[in-house]
């Protein structure tokens, strides 16, 4: 399956399925390629000196940044979102590079607090095309990082960039594919796939929240270990971790609990994609695009991370406590989008001049870490919501 020509030191050669730096479909802006590093390392190395990679330290991931020192951050998210995406992607053949990019760069757009920021945020741009964060997250690798001379943006690739835009509207499809012919928004509109090593960041996404959610709910107690027992998923690792270590306990149990469940998940997304690109016959990048999607779970595990998926749901994003935590932190979002509205001048001058108002306030809001947002929140209303 693989073929030998893109071998590389110590790693598997390339797969003719993978992406293929040297076969790249480019870049917007033109660039001369690098004399030592692949169009996809580039890409990474471009992400991780951004700015708004950078902010990722201080932006929610399910508690927000004050509740506590350990809790994941969407930067520590994101890093084991490319763990987990390399580990998978190495044995595959995939190119690990690409990989990792897009795991950096794929909560970019993310706004401060989590997903409770982004739905508030949603609905202040109600009438003015909404708020998605994957989408944001394109804006931000596209145009809302201001570093280089001759274009706004990173300049990243195609392929990073098709695999930061994980989720989008038709609506919204439409619209890049009117700025961009042919461009990241194409495979909306067709209903195709992605490249495999955006399938991969999709599931490594899944797998890395799934395990650190519940480490950060039994660490913030909002999570029993007990409760976990009605988790398969989780309580089989658990019950296998216990039978080899009678005497083990507490935080080790859960990690080592956790530590298997991971490698289960890894293993099982290694053989299940590779049964599927042989019976799916996939030979190529663009033929993975076009079929079915690839990278998977065996439906057995299909079905215990789904369950498991739902006990957080249940137990943990809807727990009353995050609720209201959450509820304080849309309005800060709500409250400072109409505070801006109200006068632009508050807005930081790059903002405050572009003629697209609300796109502007949108987009200077969701670039604000969890702590600068409360701050900001505190000087234009007088009232502090959040500590
Ligand atoms: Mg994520």
């Amino acid at each position: 399956m693989s073929h030998p020509d893109g071998a590389e030191q110590g790693r598997p050669a390339r797969a003719a399925y993978a992406s293929d730096p040297s076969r790249s479909r480019g870049r917007r802006h033109p660039e001369a390629a690098a004399p030592t590093r692949t169009e996809y390392q580039r890409d990474r190395d471009r992400i991780v000196h951004s700015t708004a990679f950078r902010r990722l330290v201080y932006k929610t991931q399910v508690f927000l940044n004050h509740e506590g020192d350990l809790f994941r951050t969407r930067m520590t998210h994101s890093l084991e979102v490319a763990q987990l995406g390399r580990s998978i992607a190495r044995p595959l053949g995939l190119d690990e590079d690409l990989v990792e990019a897009i795991a950096l760069a794929h909560d970019l757009g993310h706004t401060p607090f989590g997903h409770a920021g982004q739905d508030a945020l949603d609905d202040c741009m109600a009438g003015h095309g909404g708020f998605e964060h994957n989408l944001q997250s394109l804006r931000v690798v596209d145009s809302l990082e201001e570093r280089y001379p001759c274009f706004d943006g990173l300049n990243l690739t195609f392929e990073t960039r098709e695999g930061v835009l994980k989720h989008c509207s038709r609506a919204n499809a439409q619209r890049l594919e009117e700025l961009e012919p042919g461009g990241v928004g194409r495979r909306f509109l067709e209903r195709t796939q992605p490249g495999l090593e955006a399938q991969l960041c999709n599931l490594a996404d899944e797998i890395a929240y799934n395990a650190h959610d519940i480490d950060d709910g039994v660490r913030s107690g909002l999570l029993t270990l007990e409760q976990l027992d009605a988790v398969e998923l989780f309580a089989s690792f658990r019950d296998e971790a216990l039978a080899d270590h009678p005497h083990l306990e507490g935080r080790r149990l859960l990690y080592e609990a956790i530590r298997r469940m991971l490698s289960a998940q890894v293993y099982d997304v290694i053989a299940a994609t590779r049964q599927a690109l042989e019976d799916g016959k996939v030979r190529s990048a663009d033929e993975a695009r076009r079929s079915s999607p690839v990278v998977r779970f065996s439906e057995p595990m299909r079905t215990r991370s789904s369950a498991l998926k739902h006990f957080l749901l249940r137990n943990l994003y809807r727990h009353p406590q995050v609720v209201e935590t959450t509820g304080q932190a849309k309005r800060v979002v709500r409250e400072l989008f109409a505070a801006y509205a109200d006068d632009p001048s508050q807005l930081q001058a790059g903002f405050a001049a572009r003629p697209d108002r609300e796109r502007a306030i949108a987009d200077y809001i969701a670039g604000m870490t969890d702590r600068f947002a409360a701050r900001e929140h505190e000087r234009l209303t007088g009232r502090r919501l959040l500590p």
